[in-house]
């Protein structure tokens, strides 16, 4: 990627569609958005025609949350890798860069099973990208909360194993499930260090992460806040991606979605 874009997470507050939320995006200069495809993978034509007249703007997906590679039953897998695989599939269709998910629950499996598990999963998923020729980067994000799969050591693991497979680094979900930890420069460093020492340059060089305030209990995230009523360093976090000459896609999901977009980047660019 030649640069840092920042992405709303779905459509500015005011726009009514996409065509009027690229308009409101290139107003405000930011760069793109995150499709949310959260309760599942469709869209009407007319959308379609509207994303794919976007001129330079950079589109992500997030993927349906009902999915999990861990669940018990076969068919529930089966059913979460076609979700995982029809993001991807409008990935592709609509020229995103990436997509996102939340990949699994553990459901009273260790951490080492799991991740053993979403191993095979992924291959899977790969396997047949790579059939249809599909070569979008794929990203199990780290998760918020505790009973969810997806510490960064976690993503990392099985990230290695693929080359279309990088994380989709969460910071505010990685501050809430580590009870208020990862909320420094020196800690974002590190987080960053390890993706490139990890994963290599691609990882720094093609970055996708979220990023928002939050709010946490012990159990992990609670829910999302704008940066002004959340303790969020997203300042140190701007200071570190800049270090680290990040490139790619940053897309906040604070709830006043356009407005918390452009402090951070309005942050960024002034550093
Ligand atoms: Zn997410």
């Amino acid at each position: 990627m030649d640069k840092l874009h920042f992405l709303t997470a779905g459509i500015p507050s005011n726009a009514k569609d996409y065509s009027n939320a690229f308009l409101k995006l290139d107003e405000m200069n930011l760069d793109g958005l995150e499709v949310e495809f959260v309760h599942g993978v469709r869209y009407s034509e007319k959308t379609r025609e509207h994303i794919l007249s976007r001129n330079e703007k950079l589109i992500t997906h997030h993927g349906p949350y009902y999915i999990n590679l861990n669940a018990k039953e076969e068919d529930k897998q089966e059913a979460s890798i076609k979700r995982v695989l029809d993001t991807a599939r409008a990935g592709a269709d609509l020229g995103a860069y990436s997509i996102t998910y939340h990949a699994a629950f553990y459901l009273g499996d260790d951490s080492a099973t799991v991740t053993k598990k979403m191993i095979e999963q992924h291959k899977k998923i790969v396997e047949i990208l790579q059939q249809e020729n599909n070569n979008i980067w794929i990203r199990p994000e780290t998760t918020g909360k505790r009973s969810q799969w997806g510490t960064l050591d976690e993503i990392i693991e099985v990230s290695k194993e693929f080359s279309q497979v990088l994380p989709c680094i969460d910071f505010a979900h990685i501050h809430a499930r580590e009870d208020g930890k990862f909320n420094t420069y020196d800690e974002f460093c590190y987080i960053l260090e390890r993706l490139g020492n990890e994963l290599g340059n691609i990882a720094l060089n093609n970055f996708h992460g979220h990023v928002a305030g939050i709010e946490y209990t012990q159990k992990g995230e609670k829910r999302h806040l704008i940066f002004e009523e959340a303790d969020f360093n997203y300042k140190d976090l701007m200071k570190a991606f800049k270090k680290f000459d990040i490139k790619g896609a940053i897309v906040c999901e604070s709830p006043n979605i356009e407005i918390d977009t452009k402090i951070l980047k309005d942050y960024y660019m002034s550093l």
